[in-house]
């Protein structure tokens, strides 16, 4: 069979929280301005003031560092920016940007004003970010001209820009690139609340029905993300036309969910068998992550990017120099006995 159509092969877990094939339609759900934007109040608070306050200097805003786990709403947040501003946005990624030329010909094609947003900007190259620094600090990069002995550097002035950097991990990037950044935001989970009022309207943007039961069922059960919410959303909805005449219920959500094999917390099977494991195998820890993901047949990425931050979330899964270990929480909603001694300090 023709590999032409493998775009309708997603492998990816339900859960994951990284942008997969199946996340397509999430782009026409994304919130356009501050007051769509759900949640965050912290980061949105100190936003607005800065956005108000480059608005009255006519200048562009500061550059901006958006941190946080995937799909919590960076690249929307950058695009609500743009729009708060009244300003075009390019969007790009740091291993997409392979060579300077490739960044020159980003930074001296955009407009006074602009946005430039990198997306995963802890994976640029070295060579890149050092062009970066002046064009962030002077609006200036120095381009080399021919070679060898008759190698010549120009400088080149740039339109006064907006740089917004996105990454999941803020230690990984270098401290001279961190310092460059005047405006730093940390994105957080969202409540179950937050998440269930982006159902909601995601819903109403979609033509579904859904009742504020339904709602908080996803909610309850999306790891604290939009993403996986959004997700949940559309695999609901199936459920709801066969189930509860189209509307998104309680009971249409539950139906979906635990067909996902998705419990009441948002646990899906890998979860479960990573959990099960250290109890069952190790004793509830502490056990290494690369033989905890040799054990359970995944890998090791995937289990520290996708499952743990959740888990630790919960308070189910708890990271110590010696490895992971399995807390009396989660032996409780395993429904598995725990005797009460735990073999390891949390
Ligand atoms: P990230 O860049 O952090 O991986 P995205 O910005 O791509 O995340 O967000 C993923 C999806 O989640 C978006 O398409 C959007 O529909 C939804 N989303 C994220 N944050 C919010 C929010 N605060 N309010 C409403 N929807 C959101």
């Amino acid at each position: 069979m023709s590999l032409e159509f493998s775009e309708e092969l997603d492998t990816s877990p339900i859960v994951s929280p990284t942008f997969a094939p199946q996340d397509a339609g999430e782009i026409g759900l994304r919130p356009r301005l501050l007051s769509d934007y759900t949640g965050q109040e912290k980061a949105k608070g100190n936003l607005s003031v800065y956005i108000e306050a480059a608005r009255l200097r006519n200048e562009p805003l500061d550059h901006t560092l958006l941190y946080g786990p995937p799909g919590l709403g960076k690249t929307t947040l950058a695009g609500v920016i743009a729009n708060e501003m009244g300003v075009n946005i390019r969007i790009t990624s740091g291993p997409a940007i392979e060579k300077p030329g490739d960044l020159a010909a980003l930074l001296t094609n955009l407009n006074p004003g602009d946005i430039l947003f990198i997306d995963e900007i802890h994976r640029l190259n070295r060579v890149v970010e050092e062009i970066l620094y002046p064009a962030m600090e002077d609006f200036a990069i120095d381009i080399i001209v021919g070679k060898g002995p008759s190698a010549n550097s120009i400088r080149l002035d740039l339109p006064k820009f907006t740089l917004v950097g996105a990454t999941t991990r803020a230690g990984q990037l270098s401290a001279p690139l961190r310092d460059r950044f005047g405006v730093n935001l940390r994105l957080e989970l969202y409540t179950p609340e937050e998440l269930a009022k982006i159902v909601t309207r995601s819903a109403t943007i979609l033509g579904m029905d859904i009742d504020p039961q339904g709602a908080m069922e996803i909610a309850s059960r999306s790891r604290g993300t939009p993403r996986i919410a959004n997700r949940f959303l559309r695999r609901v909805r199936d459920f709801a036309q066969i189930c509860c005449d189209g509307v998104i219920t309680k009971e249409a959500a539950d139906l979906a969910l635990q067909r996902l094999e998705v419990d009441e917390l948002g646990l899906d099977n890998i979860d479960r068998r990573m959990l099960t494991a250290i109890i069952q195998n190790y004793g509830g820890g502490p056990v290494g992550l690369e033989t905890l993901a040799a054990t359970i047949g995944e890998e090791a990425v995937t289990l520290e990017d996708v499952y743990e931050p959740y888990l630790m979330q919960l308070g189910f899964l708890s990271r110590t120099p010696r490895g992971r270990c399995v807390t009396a929480a989660a032996y409780q909603h395993l429904h598995i006995p725990y005797d009460g001694q735990l073999q390891f300090d949390i």
